[in-house]
């Protein structure tokens, strides 16, 4: 186990790398924990569990609300949680989000820690401290920033991971590598998924790698005000699509960083489409797809990232080096076509 200590805005957070769950209770007490998962982590790691006082809720993204929220809250008060209870989330995303959420509200704020278990939490929804909830057709639209007081990663949830997940979590493995690590591009592009599934210390040194190319991120734009939005690389476009097209988010954000790399190639001199395309299809993600651009041109008109002058969008200046600009819709509807 590897433990090491980021700050945000004063705040340390601890991170325990390559761990194993059973030192769970040598920093949280089990009497103080309260643990939150879904049926499918539940399921999978019974054993784990054992001795806990444990809330399973059912998985999904469309638990993500309000409602699941005011469950756990009447559960954490059957169980008689107090201002000296830590919450602890196990799962992926959404119960990271939820729980961290659910920390900061009840009794005006508690302790709360995560054990992510799926790749997409591991390397990004549970690091930064954004939590929320959606509402209606509006995704994370209720929420806090608040940092949880300690993650512990442990890569043997990820054995029961079904492949699209595994898929998911690549996608924003590549988009960090992408905006930010040229190296890990070449190395990912040298390697496929099957590798990293069967190779337990390349996955954790990976895993570690993109948590603090995130974190790094976050620290120096804790509240997006600028560095952070590099993170949406990808994401302005294959939102619009993955809705539309109920598409895996990973799916999407994969296509949307194809056109983002091929919008820099035009409007940056960008040249690393290919090297980006080739690593993609080794992770199984899809790199082309047929979708109405008038209807993704209107959600992203919607977006949160649209600025006066036009979207703002995140580009590639080389691989490694993610920049954002401002760009017309004109234009981008324009490019968006070209490579339809
Ligand atoms: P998720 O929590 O829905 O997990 C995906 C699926 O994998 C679920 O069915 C879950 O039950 C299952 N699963 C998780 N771990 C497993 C394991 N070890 N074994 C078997 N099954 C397992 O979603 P996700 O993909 O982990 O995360 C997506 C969510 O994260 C979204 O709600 C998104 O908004 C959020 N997110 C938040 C941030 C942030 O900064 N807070 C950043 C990115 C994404």
């Amino acid at each position: 186990m590897k433990k090491r200590t980021f700050h945000f805005s004063g705040k340390p957070v601890n991170y325990y790398f390559d761990a194993s769950f059973d030192v769970l209770n040598k920093l949280v007490p089990v009497e103080s924990a309260v643990l939150i998962t879904d049926e499918n982590v539940f399921e999978a790691h019974k054993k784990k569990f054992k001795g806990w006082s444990t809330i399973v809720l059912k998985p999904g993204e469309q638990y993500k609300v309000q409602q699941t929220v005011d469950v756990v809250i009447d559960q954490l008060i059957e169980l008689g949680a107090d201002r000296q209870t830590t919450l602890i989330g196990v799962g992926g995303g959404v119960i990271t989000d939820i729980t961290g959420y659910v920390a900061s509200i009840y009794m005006r704020g508690i302790a709360v820690g995560f054990v992510p278990t799926s790749l997409l939490a591991m390397v990004d929804a549970s690091i930064g401290g954004k939590n929320g909830i959606d509402v209606g057709v509006y995704k994370n639209m209720v929420g806090i920033i608040r940092q949880p007081n300690f993650l512990l990663y442990d890569t043997s949830f990820l054995k029961s991971l079904p492949l699209s997940e595994w898929q998911n979590g690549f996608a924003e493995i590549i988009k960090h590598a992408a905006i930010k690590d040229a190296k890990m591009l070449q190395e990912l592009n040298q390697n496929d998924l099957a590798f990293y599934q069967k190779n337990k210390k390349a996955l954790a040194a990976l895993i570690q790698k993109n948590v603090e190319i995130k974190v790094k991120v976050v620290q120096k734009d804790e509240f997006e005000q600028g560095d952070r939005k590099l993170l949406n690389f990808g994401h302005t476009l294959g939102h619009a699509i993955e809705n539309e097209h109920a598409l895996l988010h990973g799916h999407a954000i994969s296509v949307g960083m194809v056109y983002a790399a091929k919008i820099s190639q035009v409007l940056l001199g960008f040249t690393g489409t290919g090297l980006l395309v080739e690593t993609l299809k080794k992770y199984g993600l899809p790199t082309a797809m047929h979708f109405d651009i008038d209807a993704a041109m209107e959600v992203m008109q919607k977006d949160k990232k649209k600025a006066n002058a036009g979207m703002q969008y995140v580009l590639l200046s080389k691989i490694g080096k993610g920049v954002y600009e401002t760009i017309p819709m004109k234009t981008l509807q324009k490019l968006i076509k070209l490579y339809s």
